[in-house]
């Protein structure tokens, strides 16, 4: 219900209100009506392909598919680029394909209708540095942290091309929160007596490499946004730190922060037949996506 008051939440505003309209639509589109999109499904994949396409076409975005081949099938990355009067790009990216199994409502359909949202409030308004918003195919597994995950093959382009990527932000399922005692697991021992034990903030997660990109990020967040953030700059072996699209830009140089509410350390129905729609918290999904564009105006130098 829109404008509903949350314990640690702020009530929407009118424009979080319209943005909440477009999240739950989008996420409906992606996991309610074409559901499970990946190589075992590929025809639902391009499904998706062509919806994010036709998505960035109605923004008035240009955008361009980004190919790659797959056991001899066509897969594609698609990025809508607003280019700046800067070279410095930030990129927002999100998956789109969903695991073998699952619908994928919050992994990935939340990051794809974050991503569509924000791309849709910069189309009009170009920053000082060139914004790019890009879907990738292929990030779950078994392509996952291989050569053959999209935003690796995409990466890899990047750096042969010299992209100058000065900041790349993973939208990872960023859709689920929880007021329950104990929602909140952590992937390290140790980790929960620095951080909260109740799923109602959002996470901003870095390597080491990225830790000055993830301060700034989460300093901005912290100051627009009406929903609690934790972050961490960690060593990438820490299970979950390189857990999506980030790790590709790592590994080609470039620094990435993923913000998500940490998938399988709180949300019940990760990687399963479950993971639909109706699981998704839109109110304070709305605060994060808002809060986001505060962080990515900031970060872009928009002018007002
Ligand atoms: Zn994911």
């Amino acid at each position: 219900m829109p404008g509903k008051n949350i314990s640690n939440a702020a009530p929407l505003s009118s424009a979080e209100v319209e943005l909440r309209a477009e999240l739950v639509a989008d996420v409906q589109t992606l996991a309610g009506e074409i559901g499970e999109r990946n190589m075992a499904r590929y025809p639902q994949l391009n499904a998706a392909a062509d919806f994010i396409e036709n998505s960035f076409s109605r923004a008035g975005l240009d955008s361009r598919r980004d190919t790659y081949e797959l056991h001899g099938r066509a897969c594609h990355n698609i990025e809508a680029e607003i280019r700046g009067a800067r070279p410095e790009i930030l990129l927002i990216g999100a998956h789109y394909d969903s695991v073998f199994g699952s619908p994928g409502a919050n992994d990935n359909g939340s990051g794809v209708a974050a991503m569509l949202a924000l791309a849709r409030r910069f189309a009009q308004k170009p920053a000082q540095h060139t914004l790019r918003f890009v879907a990738f195919v292929n990030e779950e597994p078994p392509y996952f942290q291989t050569s053959q995950m999209g935003s690796f093959v995409y990466a890899s382009r990047c750096e042969a091309r010299g992209d100058q990527i000065s900041a790349m932000i993973s939208l990872e399922t960023i859709g689920y929160f929880s007021d329950a005692p104990r929602s909140q697991t952590y992937p390290a021992v140790g980790l929960g007596a620095f951080y909260p034990t109740i799923g109602n903030f959002i996470g901003f997660v870095g390597n080491v490499h990225s830790r000055a990109l993830l301060r700034r990020a989460i300093a901005l967040f912290r100051e627009h946004a009406g929903i609690p953030s934790e972050g961490a700059a960690l060593p990438s072996f820490i299970p979950g730190v390189a857990w999506s699209d980030q790790w590709a830009f790592w590994q080609h140089g470039y620094p990435g922060i993923m913000i998500t509410d940490t998938a399988p350390f709180r949300y019940p129905h990760y990687h399963s037949a479950s993971d639909t729609p109706d699981k998704l918290d839109y109110d304070r999904f709305s605060l994060v996506v808002s809060g986001m564009e505060k962080v990515i105006e900031e970060l872009a130098q928009t002018p007002r």
